[in-house]
């Protein structure tokens, strides 16, 4: 009988042949006892390898390669996460970067080396929240925009990063109640908000009604805002609000607004005046 190799070596026209050389790497299993199995090895256009040996590596590469895809497809999905899942009440903030934020006053300046202090800490690791605080049109959302952006574009791209207008957010689970057809249920943003590794809550109190008013939030707005902080405890999270704690804590309760607020790093306008009113120049 012919040994196989010689079989196949004439089928490829002489590229693989038989050799004397033995692989001992392999072993069978005898009366409870391991036992080295010796595999002849083959040459195949002039190298001498396994067979046996040969297979595995090949296997052991295919299901690496496989994983790198894997990997791959995993990190676009959270890379896209930031433009596909984003809820925005003004589209153009989405082109909202440091570079654009016009720093002019003291305040601003300092702010603004804040938020990009928040950014690096952020990227290399850190895991807190982010507290912008100060009245309306100050740039508290173009700043947490920039953060959130730079995070996103930061390279690794396998973290995801989500910005969420508070109010549009509620506005849009309200309606969810009686449109049985929206994707966009209390589930919904309950899940998406704690999966993604940075958020911005956008405008955070103005839900209800905002200050000035006694409105106090309604219930499913509280089991959105539970869920998310209970699932957000180790995540970094960007807030801005028009609010001050005591304004929150009237809205919401206490024990909300303290899980809401630990672990904080303050950002906080008190000077600047309203920038967006300062945009048109003519
Ligand atoms: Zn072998």
């Amino acid at each position: 009988m012919q040994a196989i190799g010689e079989v196949i070596s004439r089928l490829n026209n002489t590229r693989m042949g038989s050799t004397s050389e033995i692989c001992y790497e392999h072993t069978v299993q005898a009366n409870g006892k391991e036992y080295t199995k010796e595999i002849k090895k083959i040459t195949f256009d002039g190298e001498i390898f396994c067979p046996i040996c040969e297979r595995d590596r090949t296997t052991q590469e295919l299901s690496d390669e496989e994983d790198l895809k894997i990997e791959l497809a995993m990190g676009r999905r959270k890379y896209n996460v930031f433009h596909n899942q984003s809820v925005l009440t003004d589209e153009d903030l989405f082109d909202a970067s440091f570079k654009t934020y016009a720093a002019t006053k003291k305040e601003e300046i300092h702010n603004k080396e804040l938020a990009s202090k928040a950014f690096t800490s952020y990227r290399d690791g850190g895991t807190f929240t982010t507290w912008f605080a100060g009245e309306p049109g100050v740039g508290k959302s173009h700043l947490g925009m920039s953060i959130l952006r730079n995070l996103n574009e930061s390279g690794k791209k396998n973290k995801s990063c989500l910005f969420i207008s508070v109010d549009e957010m509620f506005l849009r689970i309200r309606d969810s109640f009686d449109n049985k057809d929206s994707r966009y249920t209390e589930l919904y943003f309950a899940n998406l908000l704690t999966d993604v590794d940075y958020l911005v809550l956008d405008d955070l109190g103005t839900e209800t009604g905002g200050s000035g008013t006694k409105k106090t939030a309604s219930d499913f707005v509280m089991r959105v805002l539970y869920a998310i902080t209970n699932g957000r405890q180790n995540k970094s999270t960007i807030v801005t609000t028009n609010l001050t704690r005591q304004e929150l804590e009237k809205m919401y309760d206490r024990k909300l607004v303290s899980r809401l607020m630990k672990n904080i790093y303050v950002i906080n306008f008190e000077d600047t005046t309203d920038k967006r009113i300062k945009k048109y120049e003519i």
